[in-house]
């Protein structure tokens, strides 16, 4: 099968069992561009209850020898499949900014590309994650052995539709289980052109299979009594059914990557034009909507008006570069679509009314399309929406304080903990903050960053459990405990 995918041969099918197979359900996904509202496409596959049972067929006879494959073997499959992404990333990253936006030098080479290097980092680990053997005791010598959990799936978000993907496969199948990817409702394409990826790459049929599909389809996924785990990367509310279905199920492990309203503390001796930088690029990398995006700034009052008057600055120069997300020196796409602009918009609206006051932005630019401006709110209450929701927008507050017991305080002081970010150059400063904060990641002189060697994840309401790293495969296996008795 040659990949000849584009936005005039879009994919339009499931990928089951190493072909492109039409969905049983009569149901289809339509489609808008949010660059300008135009049709993609209204018949896209989503898959229902007989085709979720089909995946899980073709995986459970797929898994015993895939489970039983050399790491050679596996660890050589992943890595082509990481080059062959490479290869067509620029028509991957095209497949992804129709119906997302994201333009492809500030976003979407990003994103595609981290599904390769998570294919790769993975792949690296597959030899040396066997397990851990004991010194004899009383006769026994012990080995652990971290097992694979059988047919395992991924139900993704729209925002990063390949990153996100890769950061589950790539764990999920170096460990030796079968995956499921279930990409957004709203970002299909890039997902279900990996097929024939996955086969030039060497994946055997049922290995790694694409169920597109909505709500629906995730539900009958994570619900289902023979998927043995489900990685999930969305809203706090989806992640809580997840979970809920996951429990009335068959227990399957759950591993939740959620929402967030990350803080970035500003301290008065910070190298302010780095501070500015970063908090700059956090709020408008994929117009704001990522999740551990630093939508909450606090600045010292010392250096507080200078750190405005540059935020500001900084902001409107991003402004500058709103626009079409096909043309190459546009850093600022539209939103995702209209759902998600009349959401941002809103926050934007009831903001203006008496929850802050407006420095910059608040506006839509242009009249097609689903652009606006960045926008930031100042001196806003502790209780307002804007400070305390999640907008998943180019929006942020901006307040001051005194001193670090205070920001500490209002830092944490949410039910959020994805990331939080501390800028200063007293280094037993930024240490001690860096552990008050109540969030699974921290920036010291940076912030809203991930690495795919290290933990990724949040406390709180942000989630449960932890991506890349050596705990993504930890949370693809479980441990089995071999007991051997040498007296014998
Ligand atoms: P969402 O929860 O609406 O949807 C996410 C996925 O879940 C989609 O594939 C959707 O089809 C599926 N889904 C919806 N209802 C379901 C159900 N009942 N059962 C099973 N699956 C279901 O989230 P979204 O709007 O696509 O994404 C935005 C959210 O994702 C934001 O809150 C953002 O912060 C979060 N996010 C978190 C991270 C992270 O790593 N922490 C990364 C990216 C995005």
């Amino acid at each position: 099968m040659v990949f000849n995918f584009s936005k005039s041969n879009l994919p339009k099918q499931l990928f089951i069992n190493n072909e492109y197979v039409a969905s049983k359900n009569s149901k289809k996904l339509e489609l808008y561009n949010p660059k300008d509202n135009s049709l993609v496409a209204n018949d896209i596959d989503l898959a229902g209850a007989e085709d979720v049972d089909a995946a899980i067929a073709a995986a459970e006879k797929a898994f015993p020898a895939w489970k039983k494959l050399s790491a050679k073997a596996r660890r050589d499959i992943m890595y082509k499949f990481a080059a062959l992404i490479e290869e067509h990333e620029v028509a991957l990253a095209e497949l992804s900014r129709i119906t997302l936006g994201a333009p492809y030098g500030s976003f979407g080479k990003f994103e595609t590309l981290l599904c390769a290097e998570a294919f790769r980092y993975n792949a690296g680990w597959i030899d040396k994650f066997a397990g851990e053997s004991f010194p004899q005791e009383d006769g026994f010598l012990k080995i652990v052995r971290n097992e694979p959990l059988g047919v395992t799936a991924g139900i993704v978000p729209w925002n990063g539709p390949l990153g996100t993907a890769g950061l589950k496969a790539a764990p999920a199948l170096a460990t030796g289980n079968c995956f499921i990817l279930k990409p957004s409702e709203k970002t299909p394409f890039a997902s279900l052109a990996l097929g024939p990826l996955i086969i030039e790459a060497g994946f055997p049929p049922g290995v790694f299979q694409v169920l597109s599909g909505d709500g629906v389809t995730g539900s009958l996924i994570s619900s289902h009594m023979r998927i043995r785990k489900v990685s999930f990367t969305g809203s706090i509310a989806t992640g809580k059914r997840i979970q809920e279905a996951a429990a009335k199920s068959n227990l399957k492990r759950v591993t939740l990557e959620l929402g967030g309203k990350s803080p970035a503390v500003v301290f008065d001796d910070a190298d302010l034009q780095n501070a500015i930088t970063w908090t700059a690029n956090a709020l408008t990398a994929n117009t704001g909507q990522v999740c551990f995006a630093a939508t909450r700034v606090y600045v010292q009052e010392g250096i507080y008006d200078k750190f405005v008057e540059g935020y500001k600055k900084a902001l409107l120069e991003k402004a500058k570069t709103i626009g079409d997300p096909d043309a190459e020196s546009t850093v600022m796409g539209p939103l995702i679509d209209k759902a998600q602009f009349d959401r941002v918009t809103g926050f934007i609206e009831r903001g203006k009314s008496g929850q802050g006051t407006l420095l910059t932005g608040g506006s839509r630019v242009g009249d097609t399309g689903f652009f606006i401006q960045p926008t930031v709110f100042t001196d806003v209450e502790a209780e307002a929406e804007i400070i305390t929701e999640e907008i998943f927008g180019p929006v942020s507050v901006l307040n001051s304080f005194k001193t670090e017991e205070e920001i500490l305080e209002k830092s944490n002081n949410t039910n959020f903990g994805l990331m939080a970010g501390v800028f200063t150059q007293d280094i037993n400063k930024a240490l001690r903050v860096a552990s008050e904060f109540d969030s699974g990641m921290v920036g010291i002189n940076c912030v809203s960053l991930m690495m795919l060697s290290t933990p990724f994840g949040g406390t709180k309401e942000s989630g449960l459990g932890r991506e890349c790293g050596r705990a993504a495969l930890r949370a693809f296996t479980d441990q089995k405990t071999i007991m051997i008795n040498m007296t014998y």
